[in-house]
């Protein structure tokens, strides 16, 4: 007697589909198809009237009641699971955590290619010569390129390396329709490479050498580390002699950077160390390079994967150590749909591969510092620079007070012209690109704002002027008069790099002005021009935004300049002054690596801020210790568990009111035990078009939080109306 008819239920499992849907969906298997299937595998499925790629979740145990008509899965993609287990899991906890759908979650951890159904046999085309004995005659150099190459490659190129042979895709197309060339499907070669190193290790100083010995003693259970140490201090080094501790072992290590953290520098700086197979995922990569990099990983090939963000959700079957360097980044955190903090998913995970996490930075953040005092993180120094280096020395410079030409105060171009004769070099901190913020009419005070945003156009005068919304993107043409007064009295106001590159060029004309930001590092390998400039060791001004702001070293940099902080120490974000902070530091941190000290300028309105004073005649861990009282009187997180809703809809009416109808209910079903602030319109209200306001949701304890909000959230989605768009964010980091 089958199963089946024992019980007289179809077989059944239970499938998470690429839809914004909480839920998962029950279909109907064969028996034959409920013994192969595994959780992980991908199924195709009907849904509605579509089909769709979902993945299994699980197998519905036969005694579960079925309420509903199933409909039977269409086909099995996979002989064996793609997401393990321990992936499942983490993905599933990552759902519920983050009140995100299961159906987008999984998403998160499949390559394009894989979620459109394509397969995960290991294979990669390889292009090879046709054997010919007719010499081959082309006008096209691109085409003589591409054939020299071949024949010089007895087994062909594989389509990975293309690039890095200078070859299109096009061209070999070109060729093979010509039958000089073809291309062969081949499975993607084992490597088996020894894990000894290719350079050796630096001799770790006292310092590193404790900290090293500290993490590397328990290599097989979890525990998570915070690696605090200053800048400059090796946090990379004591990185890169854990991972050959784990490597030995013959386990796989992930390493999370933040976005613009992964440089060719850093890459290169764990290649060379290690003889072993690195692969790279960040969002650079095209779909078959990724596709590639995530079946190295996933298979157990590569040693080391180096990514941002959404690597953290790579299976690794056997992942032996978690480094996330530079904890306190804000790219971290997903600010959409699924909104995830990097940091916390990846402290589950190393819990459920029962390996060590290393969390590093100079600027550690508030929440990871609270996860120290709850003896839930254990906390490690490195406090001094290697070598001779030492911590620059922080002045302050009163903007007020002061007579500025082209917006920078007379003493620091007095500070910039000795450093640039005593044949060293300058750096500028400015966070904010194009030329100027603002453009407003001197006569009638008319300022260019954008349409659809609370928000003043930004001037743009390269490549061509015009005006530009950092906030939605909308360009305009920059009128040639006030289009209120018809006056010829337009002025830009406030300061961007662009202009202050303007101005620096005419005070200092004799010097190579650098400026680094996203317009002027658009074109592939710019960036790298202007590190090989700097690491010439010529005098020279760079100006940039964060950008620079992070990892690089400029060891002949011994004066930075930091010329807008105001913004950050007016805003009303109770985490404002933690980000000011960090940036400051890390900042800071650039100058004075070399033998040299270094000076760091801040020109401020605010000089007698009390963050600035803190970090002046202290440092950063002495405004962290402050910051983290400040937290606990006053109730806020870490100390306090939050969660934000927004809402988003035409009329600030509509989403304030529905989020005012929300609260009442979210009073009444959680009987007082959460505490709502507002609900406010958001800081922008009007972004995009569409009026914004959120509520922020408090509670002592996460259970209860997540507990309470759990219960409305589910129920409240049926009632949303379709003008409304709510979103909610666990643990938000920025309250706009
Ligand atoms: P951090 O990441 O803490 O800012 P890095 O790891 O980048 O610091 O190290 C700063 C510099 O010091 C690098 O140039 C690195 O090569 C060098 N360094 C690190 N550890 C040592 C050591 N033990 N001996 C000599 N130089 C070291
Ligand atoms: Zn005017
Ligand atoms: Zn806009």
């Amino acid at each position: 007697m089958t199963l089946q008819s024992l019980n007289n239920l179809p077989c059944r499992i239970r499938v998470a589909v690429p839809v914004p849907i909480y839920d998962c969906f029950d279909y109907q298997v064969t028996e034959q198809q409920y013994h192969t299937v595994m959780p992980g595998m991908r199924v195709v499925v009907p849904f509605g009237r579509q089909r769709c790629i979902g993945v299994v979740i699980s197998k519905v145990p036969h005694d579960q009641p079925c309420t509903f008509k199933l409909r039977p899965i269409e086909d099995i993609l996979d002989a064996e699971a793609l997401i393990d287990a321990e992936m499942l899991k983490l993905l599933s906890w990552a759902a519920q955590y983050y009140f995100a759908p299961i159906g987008d979650v999984i998403q998160s951890a499949l390559p394009t290619k894989l979620r459109q159904g394509g397969s995960n046999a290991r294979s990669t085309t390889v292009w090879q010569v046709t054997p010919s004995a007719d010499p081959f005659i082309t006008r096209s150099a691109k085409q003589k390129h591409a054939y020299a190459v071949l024949q010089s490659q007895p087994h062909g190129i594989d389509e990975q390396q293309l690039t890095q042979h200078d070859i299109e895709l096009s061209t070999l197309k070109a060729l093979e329709k010509k039958q000089r060339v073809y291309a062969e499907k081949r499975p993607l070669e084992i490597l088996n490479l020894p894990t000894k190193l290719a350079e050796p290790a630096l001799n770790a100083n006292t310092e590193q050498a404790a900290v090293i010995q500290q993490i590397t003693q328990h290599l097989s259970n979890y525990q998570a580390y915070l690696l605090d140490g200053v800048t400059g201090s090796g946090k990379t080094e004591v990185y890169l002699q854990v991972i050959h501790a784990v490597l030995k072992q013959g386990k796989q290590v992930l390493v999370l950077v933040p976005e613009i953290g992964l440089t060719p520098q850093t890459v290169a700086r764990f290649q060379s160390r290690f003889h072993c197979h690195i692969v790279l995922l960040h969002s650079g990569l095209n779909d078959s390079q990724r596709l590639h990099a995530w079946q190295a990983a996933q298979s157990g090939q590569a040693d080391i994967i180096l990514g941002t963000r959404s690597a953290i959700f790579t299976p690794m079957p056997r992942l032996g150590l978690v480094i996330l360097d530079e904890e306190h980044d804000l790219s971290f955190k997903q600010q959409e749909t699924f909104r995830y903090h990097t940091r916390d998913v990846a402290l589950y995970r190393a819990h459920l591969a029962k390996c060590p996490i290393v969390l590093g930075s100079a600027t550690p953040s508030i929440d990871s510092l609270a996860l120290v005092q709850q003896g839930k993180m254990q906390h490690l120094f490195l406090n001094t620079r290697t070598g001779d280096a030492i911590l620059p020395k922080v002045h302050i410079l009163d903007a007020k007070i002061a007579k500025k030409v082209h917006g920078l105060s007379q003493v620091l171009i007095g500070h910039i012209q000795q450093c640039l004769d005593r044949q060293e070099q300058v750096l500028i901190f400015l966070n904010r690109r194009g030329y100027a913020p603002v453009l407003i009419c001197e006569s009638c005070a008319w300022q260019a704002n954008c349409p659809n945003c609370d928000a003043h156009f930004t001037l743009h005068t390269q490549p061509y002027v015009h005006l530009h919304c950092h906030h939605c993107g909308t360009v305009q043409t920059k009128p040639k008069q006030c289009p209120a007064c018809q006056h010829d009295t337009l002025k830009p106001i406030g300061m961007g790099t662009v202009k202050v590159e303007e101005g620096l060029k005419e005070l200092f004309p004799e010097h190579d002005v650098i400026r680094v930001d996203r317009d002027s590092t658009r074109h592939v390998g710019s960036l790298e021009k202007i590190y090989q400039k700097i690491h010439q060791n010529q005098p020279l001004i760079l100006l940039g935004t964060q950008m620079l702001a992070k990892g690089h070293h400029f060891s002949y940099v011994t004066l930075v300049a930091i010329l807008d902080i105001d913004a950050g120490l007016l805003s009303v974000d109770f985490r404002a002054p933690e980000r000011t902070a960090q940036m400051i530091t890390q900042v800071s941190g650039r100058a004075g690596r070399g033998e040299k000290n270094g000076d760091v300028y801040l020109q401020t309105l605010r000089p007698d801020h009390p963050l600035l004073k803190t970090l002046v005649q202290f440092d950063y861990r002495a405004f962290a210790a402050k910051t983290l009282q400040e937290r606990q009187s006053a109730c806020l997180p870490p100390y306090r568990y939050s969660i934000l809703i927004r809402s988003e809809a035409k009329t600030e009416h509509d989403a304030v009111n529905f989020l005012k109808e929300q609260a009442q209910i979210l009073t009444t079903c959680s009987q007082n035990s959460l505490q709502i602030w507002g609900p406010i319109p958001a800081p922008m209200q009007r972004k995009a078009g569409k009026y914004h306001a959120h509520m922020l949701l408090f509670a002592d304890h996460r259970a209860h939080l997540h507990y309470y909000t759990q219960q409305w959230w589910y129920d409240m989605l049926k009632t949303v109306p379709k003008h409304i768009k709510i979103s909610i964010d666990v643990d938000p980091q920025e309250l706009n």
